[in-house]
């Protein structure tokens, strides 16, 4: 079966924010978030690093034909890192673009600079991270608008992390403005449906935005992160099905979100979660879970 991974982190160093305070690649999988040093991956990160080279051996050790690279400010800003190694792996990487939103229309020169260019795509927010040092910022402020008319100029894909009830209403808000946006909700629905214990209003919420909107799309990783569960995952399981049944095949991919998720499984047992695990999912949609779909939306072009 065709397997692509629509989020994969690399980064040769750590340079993020997070907490208000940044953080830094120290060695063997920590990183230090302002004073304190904390384990952040396996130790076998020797250098806290997370290559292109890593990532393709293990993409090639567990059967994953292709990987979208994910930003995310928690880690820091990596453009450049991403377009070497989409460079170096063109048959098997794509890389998805970040800049910083709050620079309003400055931040859409640069975007349109990168579409351009044409060696990344699409943009990323990660609610928290990207709103750091602006928390009281929302996605549909007006100021942050010529990134939003960026993306939908290019046609271009947003990946969006949400963290609170008020993202899944602006969520709502922009899906129905930016037709020619394809929003993918990262971790079905993340911290803004789970942590620890279910919002499961706000993830029905998720789930019909998604199912009524032929522009959105939802990732099935890292959910058992969100109820410290360890494999196999039968909390995740059945928040993963409650999905499929709900928006249908058409509208979900497989993702691992590594190589955090690292932490809590390994790559095997990540595409087993889906593969294996949703036995309430038949073999022919599980293949437009796994790759068919991604392939569609992100590489027959
Ligand atoms: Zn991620």
């Amino acid at each position: 079966m065709r397997i692509i991974d629509i989020h994969a982190h690399i980064y040769e160093k750590v340079a993020g924010i997070t907490q208000g305070q940044p953080m830094s690649s120290t060695r063997l999988g920590r990183v230090t978030i302002g004073n304190q040093e904390v384990q952040f991956l396996p130790p076998s990160f020797e250098k806290s690093q997370s290559t292109a080279e890593t990532l393709i051996a293990y993409m090639d050790w567990c059967g994953i034909e292709k990987a979208l690279l994910m930003p995310n400010p928690y880690y820091g800003y990596h453009n450049s890192y991403f377009i070497k190694a989409v460079k170096t792996y063109p048959d098997r990487l794509r890389g998805v673009a970040l800049v910083d939103i709050l620079k309003g229309e400055q931040a859409a020169r640069e975007l349109s600079v990168i579409y351009d260019e044409g060696l990344l795509f699409g943009f990323k927010i990660e609610v928290n991270s990207t709103f750091q040092c602006a928390p009281q910022k929302r996605m549909t402020d007006s100021d942050l608008a010529p990134v939003w008319d960026c993306c939908n100029q290019y046609h271009q894909p947003v990946f969006i992390h949400l963290f609170k009830g008020c993202d899944i209403e602006d969520l709502a808000v922009l899906v129905k403005r930016y037709r020619n946006i394809r929003f993918v909700i990262c971790h079905m629905g993340a911290d803004a449906c789970f942590y620890q214990t279910a919002k499961t209003e706000n993830f029905e919420t998720v789930l019909s935005i998604t199912r009524d909107n032929s522009n959105v799309f939802i990732d099935t990783s890292t959910v058992p992160v969100y109820y410290q569960e360890e494999y196999p995952f039968p909390t995740s399981i059945a928040i993963i099905e409650k999905a499929y049944k709900i928006v249908g095949p058409e509208k979900m991919m497989w993702a691992s979100d590594y190589p955090g998720m690292l932490n809590h499984a390994t790559m095997k047992q990540l595409i087993n979660l889906v593969l294996n695990g949703c036995a309430k999912i038949p073999p022919n949609h599980k293949e437009l879970i796994m790759g068919k779909n991604a392939q569609h939306l992100f590489f027959d072009n």
